[in-house]
């Protein structure tokens, strides 16, 4: 794939999809930054998985919805590798509830971490990409950032912000060859999705045409594209991997 020795961020990879990210980018000779927000504990088993199929990674806490954080993940991550050549924005938390029961400060939560996050980091990130006339940023949003779901207006409206600020960002730097997709899953098992009713669950599966739930790898692979020479000549892109659940 064409990434070894590449400096990748991976904001919130310390479990599900954004360790799978970083083990997959690690896989392919990247060299990662595992952020974290909670526990260190988790993030130094992602950071001594990857040392020990031979890769480097260090693990570095940072709240991406902190702008001062943010520039000290940017800041170690520069520091440590010289480079910033992937950035993974995956970091993202759920506060569900109905529109009309939605409290301020779920709204808040999730816009200021699922989206403002994602322009922090990236903002961080672009002028060192700039220097380097070359970067990769990968941004996941959701399949129902696409499509809506109900008692989700917060998340959706995150999600689907993310596709906007991921057309913009790539059309804003093109010319310096850093180029920005997206990644919309649709539903992936983690920690995240663990505790959702069974029954919703199987209500969810009637509506994959795959007849299954995606896996963390799943994605994984897919950024790993976005973050190759096998993706030159694409940028502001958002790819569904949903098991063909929205086809729009
Ligand atoms: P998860 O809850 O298992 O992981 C999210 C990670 O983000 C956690 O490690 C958490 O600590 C971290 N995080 C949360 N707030 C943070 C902050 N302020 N700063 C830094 N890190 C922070 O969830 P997941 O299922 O692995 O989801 C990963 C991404 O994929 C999220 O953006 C999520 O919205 C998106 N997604 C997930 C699914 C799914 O079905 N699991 C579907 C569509 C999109």
């Amino acid at each position: 794939m064409g990434l070894m020795g590449k400096c990748a961020i991976v904001t919130g990879a310390s479990r599900g999809i954004g360790r799978a990210i970083a083990l997959e980018l690690a896989s392919q000779g990247a060299r990662v930054v595992v952020n974290y927000s909670g526990s260190v504990e988790k993030a130094k088993q992602v950071v001594e998985e990857i040392q020990a199929n031979g890769g480097e990674a260090i693990a570095v806490q940072a709240d991406v919805a902190n702008g001062e954080s943010v520039q000290q993940l940017m800041q170690t991550a520069l520091e440590t590798y010289g480079s910033i050549d992937i950035l993974v924005n995956n970091a993202g938390i759920t506060r569900d509830n109905l529109l009309m029961r939605m409290k301020d400060d779920e709204w808040d939560d999730v816009i200021n971490t699922n989206l403002k996050g994602v322009f922090l980091c990236t903002k961080a990130v672009t002028r060192q990409m700039m220097k380097q006339r070359a970067g990769r940023i990968i941004n996941i949003s959701s399949i129902v950032g696409v499509a809506g779901n109900p008692g989700q207006a917060n998340y959706v409206a995150a999600k689907a912000g993310v596709i906007g600020l991921t057309k913009t960002t790539a059309q804003e730097l093109a010319s310096r060859n850093i180029l920005v997709n997206a990644i919309a899953p649709g539903f992936i098992t983690t920690e995240m999705t663990d505790g959702l009713p069974e029954d919703l669950k199987q209500a969810m599966l009637k509506q994959i045409p795959l007849a299954k739930l995606g896996q963390p790898e799943d994605i994984a692979k897919a950024v790993t594209f976005f973050a190759s020479d096998s993706a030159n000549y694409i940028t502001g892109q958002t790819l569904q991997i949903d098991g063909g659940m929205v086809m729009a």
